[in-house]
Order: C-alpha cells, then structure tokens, then sequence
C-alpha cells in the first residue's frame, strides 16, 4: 500500500486577519475574554510540557544517539515555576482555556507535579467551573503515584503504550523498562479514578504496526480506550519519512477485518481523534490522523514549552517567551494582552500544508522536539 496525503478542506475563515483577531479586549483592566486566532479557532486546550527529561528513551522521540549521557537538559532555573505555570495557566483561563495537559518530557518525573495539580485545580473559568486537568505519561510511575495525583485534583489521565510484547516494547522504550509496570499503571490509574482512561499508541510501519490488531483485541471491552497515532514529522532527531507512516484509514482497515468497525461522531469540538466502535458492542478505539487527515481547522491547542515559551502550534518554528515577560515583572494585565496579542496572530495549519512542502522546507519547519514541547 502507498501513502497518500489526503488534502483537506480550507479552515473555516479563508482571509487571514480579514475581520479576525482578538475579539474581545478592552481597554481598561485585565485584558480577558475569549479569543479568536485568525482563522476564528478559539484558544481551548493547554498542553503544558512541565520537563524536558525523560526516563525512557523512545526511539521514535528521544533516541539515545541524541538524547545521550551528554544532552544538555534544562537547569531547574530555567524551568517554569509552578508559581509561573499557574499564572499563565490563570490568565489563559480567562482567555477561554477550559483544559490543561500536563505533559513533557515524562512529567511525572517533576518534582512535586501533585502539588503543582492541586494549584491548578484552585482555577476557574470566567463563569466559574474548574478547568480539566489532564496528564500525558509513558505510565511507568503511575502505579506509585495515581492515587496522589487523584487527591491532588487530577482528572484523567493519557498513557502511551506503543506494543503488548514485552521484547518490543523494552526495544522500543530502549531502558529495557517492562510492559507489565506500564500495565499496572494503568490499572492504578482506572482504581484511583483517573478515567476515563485513553491509550496512546503511536504507530511506525515496520516497527509495531503489526500490533494493531493485537492490541485493538487485547483492550476490547475494557474501560480503557485505545487511540492509534500517525507517526509524525515532529522535531529533528527521528528521521521521520512518509513511508513509516501507517494511515489511519489502513489501521481501520486491517481492525474491521477481524473486528467490525463503523464511524462514530465527534464529542466535542476540536477533539483530534476520529471514533470509531465495534458493530458488537464491544466499544471504541480512536484515530489521530495528524498526516493523512489534518485537523488544523479545529485546532484550539496553545503549548507552552518547558522553559515558558508559547508555541501556537507543534509545528511552530520558534515559541513566544512568556518567561522573559513574567521575570521581568510584567503585570496581569500586560501578560494577558501578550498572550491575546499572541493568539490573534496565529495563523498555523502545518499539517495542512505540510504535503505542499519540499523535504527541505519540512525538515525546517518541523523542528522543535516533542519532548521539550510535549504531545
Ligand atoms: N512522556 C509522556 C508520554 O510518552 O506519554 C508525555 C510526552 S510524549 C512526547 C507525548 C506523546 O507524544 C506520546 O504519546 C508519544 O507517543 C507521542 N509522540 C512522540 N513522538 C511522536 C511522533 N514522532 N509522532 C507521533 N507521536 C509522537
Ligand atoms: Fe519519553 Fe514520552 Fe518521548 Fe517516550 S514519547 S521518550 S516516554 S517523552
Ligand atoms: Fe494544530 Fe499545528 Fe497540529 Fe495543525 S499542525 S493541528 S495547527 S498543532
């Protein structure tokens, strides 16, 4: 089977910054109210990478060629706060933001994340609820740690599983950390609460695919819903080609085979998976398209990297320093026209353009690693 990029439909608003841009700023007082980026995305979800380390070396994201004994991760002074984390999450709050992720890097390898959760449990959204929190984790402190991170006002949470066998999955993790302390998380995680539970598995055509259909009929019928991910162009260090990628429309194809699938609605706006369920009842799995079906027109996803800077897209090729502005001292006000000013601005759509762009222009483009920007 060949890969093909299917093209899209253009984003809801064609002219950028026609009419667009922040919609509601007044000119006195804190400078809050819903946003619209240029295509009319409003600003939803934020994905919070909260380190740059990792205990796993994922060949796909932080291979140890790169990722070695010598890497330059951050110092802990040139990391958020979480004093500073709050803020910017406070403010996004008031920009319409309703959920956050924790991610990174692995962030439960954070110190005291379960402190930083309660913090941010204490937000509220202009009319008052508390925002979703939710954490993206490789799972493997999970079974020490759910049950905190429950108490401490965590949600749910996201584990990414890439392989059911244990060889492949040490192979791929490349620490020789086992499938079955991953496992055991995520059965803490269900017992603690933290549901409901989406598994993430990223998918690399010569790697694991042949686990898809394994791993759709190992979590059929249990609470937990797996999510198949096309292999992305992110960062630099995994020599990403189209040819590893395995298209949604084939993992589809090779489930429904054994299994029968048909298509399910979106929950919500902007959700970046397409559902699909068992004729028999026996539940969902997802799709996350991110090559062969962008879902840019939606995207209502902010990020802010590890050392604060905010970054309007995966693909974005240089972030916004909100922590030069919040150690220099700016005001709540001054933040919150930043951040506005930041977002009305935004014109990204990558993964729509990206079959437009010549190796070279995607290789520049698509720099910024995933583990320093978080999933
Ligand atoms: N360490 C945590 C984890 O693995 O869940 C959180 C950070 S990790 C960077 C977030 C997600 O990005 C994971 O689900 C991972 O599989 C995914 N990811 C990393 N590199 C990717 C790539 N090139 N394409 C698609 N997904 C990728
Ligand atoms: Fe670490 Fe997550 Fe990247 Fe794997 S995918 S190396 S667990 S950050
Ligand atoms: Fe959003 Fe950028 Fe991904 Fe498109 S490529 S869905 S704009 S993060």
């Amino acid at each position: 089977m060949t890969n093909t990029i299917v093209p899209v439909s253009a984003p809801r608003a064609a002219t950028p910054g026609a009419t667009l841009g922040v919609r509601r700023l007044p000119s006195t007082g804190l400078a809050d109210g819903a946003l619209a980026d240029r295509f009319d995305r409003p600003m939803r979800d934020l994905r919070i990478s909260i380190t740059d380390r990792c205990n796993f070396r994922c060949v796909y994201c932080m291979p140890k060629a790169v990722f070695g004994r010598d890497y330059a991760f951050l110092d802990r002074d040139e990391l958020l706060s979480f004093e500073e984390i709050t803020r910017i999450a406070r403010i996004a709050a008031a920009h319409g933001v309703e959920k956050l992720r924790l991610t990174g890097g692995e962030p439960l390898l954070r110190r005291g994340v379960d402190e930083l959760v309660a913090m941010l449990a204490e937000l509220r959204t202009p009319d008052g609820r508390p925002l979703e929190i939710a954490l993206t984790t490789n799972g493997s402190a999970l079974a020490v740690k759910a049950a905190s991170l429950k108490q401490a006002g965590l949600i749910r949470v996201t584990v990414s599983l890439d392989s059911l066998d244990d060889e492949r999955f040490q192979a791929m993790n490349d620490v020789r950390f086992p499938v079955s302390r991953v496992l055991d998380g995520i059965d803490a995680a269900h017992d603690a609460g933290l549901g409901p539970i989406k598994l993430n598995m990223v998918v690399k055509r010569g790697l694991n695919d042949d686990e898809i259909v394994p791993m759709a009929r190992h979590f059929r019928g249990t609470p937990y819903t797996l999510r198949f991910i096309e292999y992305m162009d992110v960062g630099t260090s995994n020599g990403w080609s189209l040819d590893e990628v395995v298209p949604s429309a084939e993992i589809v194809e090779r489930i429904s085979a054994d299994m029968p699938l048909e298509p399910l609605g979106a929950t919500a706006p902007g959700e970046t998976a397409t559902r699909w369920r068992y004729t028999d009842g026996g539940g969902e799995i997802g799709l996350i398209s991110s090559v062969t079906n962008a879902f840019c027109g939606t995207c209502n996803r902010a990020r802010i990297s590890t050392e604060g800077k905010l970054f309007t897209c995966l693909f974005a090729d240089e972030g916004h320093d909100l922590r030069a502005l919040l150690r220099g001292g700016i005001d709540d006000e001054g933040l919150s026209r930043a951040m506005a000013g930041i977002w009305g601005a935004r014109d990204d759509r990558y993964s729509e353009i990206r079959s437009t762009l010549t190796p070279e222009l995607r290789a520049a483009r698509a720099k910024i690693e995933m583990s320093y920007i978080g999933g």
